[in-house]
């Protein structure tokens, strides 16, 4: 059992997020592998990339080698006075990867960052291919892309719209298709039919004309934990905003880069692409801050042409950023972990639904590849969820820290939908890691008590 650290917040980020009296989180010291070690001595096997982010695990000699070569050449230079080889090698990997339509990407620093970037593009090519009616971006409830006010704005998250609401353009929200807790008289299948005709209403009521996207996450990520819809409904969002004229925006920023087993979620539906996605998190492996959306060469030709994107950030086509990322796909792809992610899925689904089926408090294990999540619930036989006071993902979280397991633990939106854990480890994980993580989560859960 690991020591955990007493309370004390101190100076740290800590002092902003976690109220006086919540025990101290250990501190890093380094990382290895899927294992992370703090400066007690204690290690911790990743079994969520952080938040879904360390797709290649820790201190992958790989990638510290392509920074340490990176570094003594140029790390920064501002891409409006030089382009880099690095900003080249990233994107045209990126295009090749992602697939027909996809071919341009623009590069910022995460994924809020590429959310916004996505939508002001989407705009800006609507006013200068004369659709400037179109302007409202419709995004489904619950749904997570970002905490900047424009990602935030588009995001179904009720107590954030509380706090910060009017800061926040009002934007229409459909309904998202759930698996574990949904409406009475409705199976998945007729309520994923149900959500995708909410979309087609809403486009009707707000005016065609004057949508301009519709965004979704193709795999849950914060806000639905891992949930996967059935395939007719990609499908009927794809034919609806086909015929409406509305974009289609994938946010593959927890999905993307090969952690559901393909390089993008979207490529588990071929007949559903999107027009455009974003990415962020394990594209840079948590290697960089970086993120990028997209885009159809055709609409960048149409925007270069007019004058060139209204937009951009210091940080855009960072050097460095860009040579960590070249080198993250390298190795997705020479490595084949988008391969393993679908391999090291099936054993470690496997391993989850035989937990769930011996714990109580697990209602439903779900997701594709590794990115997967396990409902956390007080009673299965009612699906009732744990009190909030209870506080019972934090407390889980906790727990599985002392069994040397960094678990990343959602409460949703002041637990409206539900809590969860995403077991999400790095794509590099081997069948004896998925063992391990799965012994040291078994054994959490049988201490929990609620
Ligand atoms: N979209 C989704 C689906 C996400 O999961 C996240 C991050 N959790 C974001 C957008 C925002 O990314 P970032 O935190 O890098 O700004």
């Amino acid at each position: 059992m690991n020591q955990m650290p007493p309370s004390g917040l101190g100076g740290s980020h800590q002092s902003f997020t976690r109220p006086p009296g919540t025990p101290r989180l250990p501190r890093i010291a380094r990382g290895e592998g899927v294992w992370l070690f703090d400066t007690d001595g204690n290690r911790y096997l990743d079994a969520s990339s952080g938040p879904v982010a360390s797709n290649l695990g820790h201190g992958h000699p790989r990638i510290l080698a392509a920074m340490a070569a990176q570094a003594r050449q140029a790390v920064f230079a501002y891409p409006s006075q030089f382009e880099s080889a690095a900003n080249i090698e990233f994107s045209d990997r990126l295009a090749r990867l992602a697939g027909p339509g996809l071919e341009r990407a623009w590069v910022v620093s995460g994924g809020s960052e590429a959310v916004e970037s996505a939508i002001k593009f989407l705009r800006q090519h609507a006013v200068v291919t004369g659709q400037g009616s179109r302007w409202k971006v419709i995004g489904r409830q619950p749904g997570y892309h970002g905490n900047t006010l424009g990602a935030l704005a588009i995001s179904g998250d009720d107590h954030a719209h509380e706090v910060f609401g009017p800061l926040l353009q009002a934007v229409p929200r459909v309904p998202a298709p759930l698996s574990y807790r949904l409406p009475p008289n409705h199976t998945v299948e007729t309520y994923a039919a149900a959500c995708a005709a909410a979309l087609e209403a809403a486009i009707l009521r707000e005016g065609p004309e004057t949508v301009l996207a519709f965004i979704l996450e193709p795999v849950g990520g914060l806000a639905t934990g891992a949930l996967v819809a059935p395939a007719a409904y990609y499908e009927e969002v794809r034919r609806i905003c086909t015929g409406h004229g509305v974009a289609l925006i994938y946010d593959e920023v927890m999905s993307g880069a090969g952690r559901t087993g393909r390089f993008l979620a979207a490529d588990h539906w071929p007949t559903a692409r999107p027009d455009v996605a974003v990415l962020a998190k394990g594209l840079s492996a948590g290697y960089a801050p970086m993120g990028a959306a997209l885009f159809p060469a055709a609409m960048v030709d149409r925007i270069a042409a007019a004058g060139g994107f209204m937009h951009g950030f210091t940080y855009s086509a960072h050097v460095m950023n860009c040579a960590v990322g070249a080198a993250v796909l390298r190795e997705v792809e020479e490595a084949d972990l988008t391969g393993n992610a679908e391999r090291m899925g099936c054993l470690l689904r496997a391993r989850l639904d035989a937990i769930a089926a011996n714990s109580p408090i697990i209602g439903e294990v779900r997701g594709l590849g590794l990115l997967l999540a396990m409902e956390l619930v007080a009673d299965r036989g009612s699906k009732a969820m744990i009190p909030l006071e209870r506080v019972a993902p934090q407390r889980v979280g906790e727990l599985a820290l002392r069994h040397g397991l960094a678990l990343y633990c959602r409460r949703t939106s002041r637990g409206a939908y539900g809590d969860w854990l995403m077991v999400s480890p790095p794509l590099t994980i081997t069948a004896e890691e998925v063992g391990e993580l799965s012994d040291r989560l078994a054994a959490t859960l049988a201490e929990f008590t609620d």
